[in-house]
């Protein structure tokens, strides 16, 4: 029933009032005071009907003035000006009181608790007009003033006694109405104070974002001075680590030292070399996540950059005993790429399939497509190894994740390759897709946009 009245309520609502909730009590009020009002003076209206001997002009004047207060509300939304909808409802309450006063019953008439009801009127809606408002009061108390002079009295319509009833009606109308507009002053008030204090609320938890700014910087700042020291301090010993191991196994292996010995030098080179990966993995995670790394494209031989991958994964593909298989047109025009980043996706990619396989294929599928979305190189790498669970799929391309709890366990590995191989697509404008069945095989796709390298005309004339 509620919510009925205030659509009903709400249509007569001007748009730009719509959007704050003070906005709209405050104008859904000021309609419904305006379909009130005149149906108790109606009431009132009735009471002279019945009682006046004749219903001469000045009755209808009265009556069409009250009943014209229904139309306030359709000022208001055709205006969409609250001020205007107002001031023609103050002024034309002070004239109907004044007017009606005069008439019918002088300062003992029933209109005249009216003139209170368009004084309050006054003061709530047109607190920002108030000096026009109450210079239209004033012309009006003055011409009522001047019609009592010229007449000497007030004219006698009605008997005292007969104004009686309906004085009596139209006070406690006058004060139901009254009533009305102070619970809805408090509703305002009710609503505005919410609105301070969620405003309070809200300057509360600007300040404490700007403290969490403020520490978030610090923290970035004291990481990159983190990772420049990590990428020389660590870097740089592990370097050294892996040459004196190469030199002393080399010359180890002149001197004819036993094969034990050579083995523990290949330990120390292997761990070496997994610390180094892992060291550069890290610090170029983070150097994206920073925006510190950017791309160095460059003019790219698809056909020699996947040769050299071959060959530098084979000894891993190897180790399983696995098959490693190129696949790409004989013919394929050199591209812009980034050839470092490309490189190190591809081998990240081939090392897990060579990781993950035993005695099975591994393919690289280097090929040009085209779609709605452009030319595009795609680079897949399938293999018919371990597969993964849904589940495990989910996960993999978040930092330090793999697909099962036990793969480090029985694999090794820090699941920071597929998460560096994503972020690496991503900055060439790409993606990586994934397919896999558990148990069957793995397929990754990556898609960067195919540019063709620019002839250089100086050059070629
Ligand atoms: P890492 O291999 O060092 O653990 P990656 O980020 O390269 O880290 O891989 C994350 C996980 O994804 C791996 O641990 C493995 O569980 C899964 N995975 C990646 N490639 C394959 C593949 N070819 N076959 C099966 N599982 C794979």
């Amino acid at each position: 029933m509620i919510a009925r009245l205030n659509t009903l309520l709400d249509w007569f609502i001007p748009v730009r009032f719509r959007s704050s909730v003070s906005d709209v009590t405050v104008v859904r009020n000021f309609v419904l005071l305006h379909f009130l009002g005149p149906l108790m003076g109606q009431a009132v209206m009735a009471f002279l009907w019945l009682n006046l001997p004749v219903a001469g002009w000045q009755f209808w004047v009265t009556e069409i003035c009250v009943s014209s207060f229904f139309l306030v509300p359709i000022i208001l939304r055709k205006s969409g000006s609250m001020e205007l909808a107002a001031m023609v409802s103050v002024q034309m309450l002070v004239g109907l009181s004044l007017f009606g006063s005069f008439w019918f019953g002088g300062i003992s008439s029933p209109l005249l608790p009216w003139f209170l009801i368009a004084m309050v009127l006054c003061f709530f809606y047109l607190a920002e007009a108030i000096r026009n408002a109450l210079i239209g009061i004033a012309l009006q108390l003055t011409l009522f003033t001047i019609a009592r002079l010229v007449t000497g009295e007030f004219p006698q319509l009605l008997d005292h006694e007969q104004l009686l009833l309906p004085n009596v009606f139209s006070i406690i109308a006058a004060l139901a109405y009254m009533t009305m507009m102070c619970l809805f002053y408090e509703t305002v008030m009710r609503v505005s104070l919410r609105l301070e204090q969620a405003t309070i609320n809200q300057r509360e938890r600007v300040e404490e974002l700007r403290g969490a700014m403020a520490k978030a910087e610090q923290a970035s700042r004291r990481k990159s001075i983190f990772l420049a020291k990590m990428n020389h301090e660590l870097r740089t010993p592990l370097n050294a680590i892996i040459g004196f191991t190469e030199m002393l196994k080399e010359e180890w292996q002149d001197r004819g030292e036993d094969a034990r010995k050579s083995q523990d030098l290949d330990r120390i080179h292997a761990a070496g070399r997994h610390l180094l990966a892992l060291v550069n993995n890290v610090i170029d995670l983070s150097s994206i996540e920073s925006s510190r790394m950017d791309l160095s494209v460059e003019e790219v031989d698809l056909r020699s950059l996947a040769h050299d991958v071959i060959a530098t994964a084979s000894p891993l593909a190897q180790k399983r005993h696995n098959q490693l298989v190129l696949n790409m047109p004989e013919e394929i025009t050199p591209l812009e790429l980034d050839a470092l980043k490309v490189r190190q996706s591809l081998l990240n990619l081939l090392s897990n399939a060579a990781k993950f396989t035993t005695k099975g294929v591994i393919m690289l599928t280097v090929i040009r497509t085209t779609d709605a979305d452009g030319d595009w190189l795609s680079l897949e790498v399938t293999d018919n190894g371990i597969g993964m669970r849904p589940d495990g799929l989910r996960r993999i391309f978040k930092t330090f994740s793999q697909a099962e709890d036990d793969t480090a366990t029985h694999y090794g590995g820090s699941g920071l390759g597929l998460a560096l191989t994503k972020r690496f697509a991503e900055m060439m404008g790409g993606t990586i897709v994934v397919r896999s069945e558990f148990g069957v095989g793995t397929s990754f796709t990556i898609r960067v946009p195919a540019i063709e390298a620019q002839i250089d005309q100086r050059s070629a004339a």
